[in-house]
């Protein structure tokens, strides 16, 4: 998955093996230039029998996509290849080729029906937006299976938490402050388990003539999404879904997604501002300590 991953276990030295294994099995099915995952010979031949698990999670992204309006987008990868972000050969594309990705992204141009899928229109499918997460989210079912007291994963901006340190104290998790990103701008503590996913401009960018561009594209515009917003972060119990709707606020920008919050009941969010202003939602904003933020509330 193209980042840094670090898992700690409290409990089993065989749940560290089978936690890095399913890592790699996930990685293997799901990245998009893996030539042997589903998701690249789908979008080498158009039509593919995916494997039940990744017919599943095509699912879930279609699904949340259609919650997103669009925000989300498992089929933006015409563009993010047109602006280089996989193969690292990153440039900013030409109006014309901007148009002619857009024509062939969205999810009308799915065809599912159980594990056959087609892909019409020149579509092609990116994972990249929720495999982490998602990945996390299978981890910690692992993990809770295999028995073990307590685990933090940190995959590349994904944390996820399961049960409780053996000494019962708080998770702490830090949210990186864009303008600093090797810094905490605030801190989230908790017990038990958790996803949160962080998107953020910051991660992922190159520049060219002074002006940068970020990984976290618009499916409305083809261009870096600019919403107001340096950082999203989601917390949910469910670490697909946190993947999913921390690139999906990202793109709406505060006011959106602070509606789209008030319309749903399965997850919170912390947002930063591009001029650094820290804004928490209600459940989310009992778990920040001392640090200045204002409440968005239902
Ligand atoms: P990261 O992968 O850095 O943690 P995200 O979860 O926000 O960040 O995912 C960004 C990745 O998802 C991009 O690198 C790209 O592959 C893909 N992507 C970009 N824009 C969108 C979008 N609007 N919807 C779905 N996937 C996207
Ligand atoms: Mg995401």
């Amino acid at each position: 998955m193209d980042t840094l991953m670090h898992v700690k276990i409290w409990g089993s030295a065989d749940a560290a093996d089978a936690v890095e294994q399913e890592l790699f099995r996930l990685d293997k099915l799901l990245s998009v230039t893996g030539e042997s995952s589903d998701v690249f010979l789908l979008n080498r031949g158009r039509r593919a029998q995916l494997s039940d698990e990744a017919a599943e999670l095509l699912r879930s992204a279609i699904a949340l996509s259609r919650r997103t309006d669009g925000a989300f987008d498992p089929t933006v990868y015409p563009l993010v290849q047109l602006w280089g972000f996989t193969e690292g050969t990153q440039r900013v594309p030409a109006q014309d080729e901007l148009q002619a990705a857009l024509d062939n992204i969205g999810i009308e141009n799915i065809e599912q029906d159980g594990n056959a899928v087609t892909l019409k229109n020149g579509a092609q499918l990116d994972f990249g937006g929720i495999a982490k997460g998602y990945a996390a989210e299978k981890c910690a079912a692992l993990l809770q299976t295999a028995g073990v007291e307590a685990a933090l994963l940190s995959l590349g901006g994904n944390v996820q938490t399961v049960g409780t340190k053996p000494d019962g104290s708080q998770w702490a998790v830090g949210i990186a402050d864009p303008a600093q990103p090797a810094q905490a701008i605030a801190t989230l503590r908790f017990t038990g388990s958790l996803a949160l996913v962080t998107s953020g401009g910051y991660q992922r960018y190159f520049e060219e003539d002074g002006v940068r561009y970020h990984h976290i594209l618009d499916p409305e515009t083809g261009m870096p999404a600019q919403s107001g917003l340096a950082s999203v972060t989601v917390l949910a119990e469910s670490g697909t879904l946190a993947d999913a709707l921390s690139t999906a606020l990202f793109v709406m920008g505060l006011d959106a997604a602070a509606q789209f919050w008030r319309s749903s009941d399965d997850f919170e969010a912390i947002f930063i501002t591009d001029d650094g202003q820290i804004f928490a939602t209600q459940g989310a904003a009992v778990l920040l300590g001392d640090c200045e933020f204002q409440e968005i509330s239902r």
